[in-house]
């Protein structure tokens, strides 16, 4: 295939109206093969994250969707014994889920902290974060606007191991609670 060629009858058919917005080498299509298609509708999702695109065969005029989403480039994990290992942002949503139990409205809230957690990530550690960074976000994010979910991540973080650890912990949290 001839990328330039192609591109260049990209541009002179999208400069055809009433042909839409023709799509340079899109996923080709999944009933003849054909690599031009017109998009006929455009869906963004509410977090501006992912865009559905529906699109019809220039060719047979087979009609299928084609989905795009944004990819975010994580920093490295620096482990505490020092390993480096891939950024997953499904181990904080897991222990997040541990931490809220069977609380109403869970995906919100977990969403946000979430969230919140991976913009800091991004914006702070660029390159390289050390895991206990993280927690020590996710638990910056828990402390005072839910409580209960705060003791729960901590004893699993800091190994609670005996009922004083958690009531040391719950004693600082008061005092750090907004009077
Ligand atoms: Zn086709």
């Amino acid at each position: 295939m001839d990328i330039g060629r192609t591109r260049k009858v990209c541009e002179i058919l999208t400069l055809i109206k009433g042909l839409g917005y023709v799509s340079c080498l899109s996923m080709k299509c999944p009933k003849c093969g054909h690599l031009y298609s017109k998009v006929t509708d455009t869906r963004i999702t509410a977090d501006m994250t992912s865009i559905r695109r529906r699109r019809v065969c220039l060719k047979c005029g087979h009609r299928f969707f084609t989905n795009e989403t944004l990819c975010v480039e994580y920093p490295v994990v620096i482990k505490r014994d020092g390993r480096k290992e891939e950024f997953d942002g499904e181990k904080i949503k897991a222990g997040l889920m541990k931490a809220f139990k069977k609380q109403s409205g869970i995906k919100e809230k977990i969403n946000n902290i979430l969230n919140g957690v991976l913009a800091e990530i991004i914006s702070k550690y660029p390159e390289k974060v050390p895991s206990e960074k993280i927690g020590d976000m996710i638990m910056d994010q828990l402390r005072t606007s839910e409580p209960v979910a705060y003791l729960r991540f901590a004893s699993v973080y800091k190994n609670f191991e005996t009922a004083k650890d958690f009531a040391l912990e719950f004693e600082q949290m008061l005092l750090d609670l907004p009077k």
